[in-house]
């Protein structure tokens, strides 16, 4: 088996030189020996752009809406012309990509005649940039030598209709892969897919969240049984904490799968938190590139990470973050008191982070969202509740906490000055997490890797990223 699917991320793909760039990464796996399989995301920015439009139709902005699709439309056109130099190939694209703008439009017209933005038809717009990507990209292939073909994700990635964040139905994707996509490296072609988007039995277009093409790479790598999953990004992988904080990060040479579903859901952006699942469940190892730097090892993860000298391996932070606090003045925390708590969120579909209680007193902390006034309104009913935004979550991540002491005196001494509104310790056992200010962020954690990340293990930190350059 030597199959391998290669996810590359907005950055990746975001102009002609990068998309070559890519080619050039893909045609080294071929070189290699290897059978990749090519999940894209959209042109890097693109679907901010359409979910702009999305909401500019949405308030009857038409023009509005109709301008920043047409700065789509020629941005998509541009690119287009200067990778595909073929005549006849680059007519039949420039044509794919006028139908596909078209279509987008007529959307977006009606959208500001009937005023109402439905989570499908969002779907339907977001769509286009992993669309119109994946068509390019295959095109710009095929004119550099590599036998590639088009494959539409929607006949591929089946799901549920919750949308927004739809579930993928594993055995249909199974049988999908086995439909349209083995046969194709079986034949010695590179099928090329756009991510994050799928469709519900219906064949309505549905999406797998923001960030979701790093599921989808996972979610065809396990159906296929890949040898490996790469994801292609704009970092040279997973680094101990994100980089736009702390340029002096370092990169995680090996992690385990446990360590990155903790990271990739408590905030670190890198990785959508629902990648690791498929790898995990087939035992493949996840591999995290820089296409800006592809010699560069990156990050492995892997089922059993090697034993560190530092208790932690990453910090992720998580912003935008709400905390509620849930007092039941009028009743003690009685039998099925957290029960209906639960349930209030339940039912709003709202996700809860983090959790703590008192005798009295509940705090739990979500995601800001439009639905915070109503999920308090229901819990108004059965106790006093208030809450504040602007919050982040900081999740302190390693294997080797578990059972090492004077760790927390260590973490809350780092970060004295800041102060902590929530702790959580212990539910998996290798994270340690708080909630602050999303104005202290930066100096927490700077603080943090300054304290834990001052002597790095070379076995599993990228140390020599730090030793000063030689002077020639
Ligand atoms: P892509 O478009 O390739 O999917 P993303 O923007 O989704 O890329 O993810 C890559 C970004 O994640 C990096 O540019 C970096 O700023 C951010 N990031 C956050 N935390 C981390 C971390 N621990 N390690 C690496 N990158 C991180
Ligand atoms: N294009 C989608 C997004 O920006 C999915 C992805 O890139 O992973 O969220
Ligand atoms: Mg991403």
């Amino acid at each position: 088996m030597n199959l391998v699917v290669m996810k590359f991320g907005g950055t990746s793909v975001e102009n002609p030189e990068a998309i070559l760039r890519t080619a050039g990464i893909v045609a080294g796996r071929v070189d290699q020996g290897k059978r990749p399989v090519v999940v894209v995301s959209a042109m890097s920015k693109v679907t901010d752009l359409l979910l702009a439009c999305a909401a500019a139709a949405s308030r009857g902005d038409r023009v509005g809406a109709l301008a920043l699709s047409s700065r789509l439309r020629s941005r998509h056109r541009d690119t287009a012309a200067a990778l595909v130099k073929d005549f006849k190939d680059c007519a039949k694209l420039q044509d794919a990509i006028e139908a596909e703008f078209n279509a987008l439009d007529e959307i977006l017209r009606g959208l500001a005649a009937i005023l109402e933005l439905t989570p499908r038809i969002s779907d339907l717009i977001v769509s286009y940039g992993e669309r119109l990507s994946s068509v390019i990209i295959a095109h710009a292939f095929r004119e550099r030598g590599l036998d590639a073909v088009h494959v539409d994700a929607r006949n591929v990635i089946l799901t549920d209709s919750t949308y927004q964040k739809a579930i993928p139905q594993d055995a249909l994707i199974e049988a999908r892969c086995a439909l349209h996509v083995r046969p194709h490296v079986d034949e010695g072609r590179i099928p090329v897919l756009g991510g994050f988007i799928g469709s519900n039995e219906a064949g309505i277009t549905t999406t797998l969240g923001r960030g979701g093409s790093d599921f989808t790479g996972a979610l065809i790598g396990g159906a296929l049984h890949a040898e490996a999953i790469e994801i292609w990004t704009d970092v040279n992988g997973i680094m101990t904490t994100d980089p736009r904080i702390c340029p002096d990060a370092l990169r995680v040479k090996t992690i385990s799968f446990e360590e990155a579903a903790e990271l990739a859901y408590f905030g670190a952006k890198v990785l959508h938190p629902a990648t690791i699942l498929p790898a995990v469940r087939k035992n493949i190892p996840v591999l995290v590139l820089n296409s800006k730097n592809p010699s560069n090892e990156g990050t492995r993860i892997i089922s059993l990470a090697p034993h560190c000298n530092s208790p932690f391996k990453c910090i992720a932070v998580k912003k935008k973050l709400t905390i509620i606090d849930v007092v039941a003045s009028r009743m003690l925390m009685t039998h099925g008191y957290l029960k209906s708590i639960f349930d209030i969120f339940d039912k709003h579909q709202c996700p809860v982070d983090m959790v703590s209680t008192s005798e009295v007193s509940v705090s739990l902390t979500v995601d800001s969202n439009d639905k915070l006034p109503a999920i308090a309104d229901d819990l108004g009913k059965i106790a006093d509740v208030k809450y504040e935004g602007q919050k982040a979550l900081v999740c302190m991540v390693g294997e080797d906490i578990r059972g090492q002491m004077g760790i927390s005196a260590q973490v809350f001494t780092a970060i004295k000055h800041v102060n902590v509104r929530m702790i959580s310790q212990g539910a998996s056992e290798i994270n340690m997490s708080f909630m602050i200010e999303e104005e202290d962020v930066e100096e927490a954690v700077k603080s943090l890797h300054a304290y834990f990340f001052r002597d790095p293990d070379p076995a599993i930190f990228d140390v020599e990223a730090r030793l000063p350059k030689d002077k020639d």
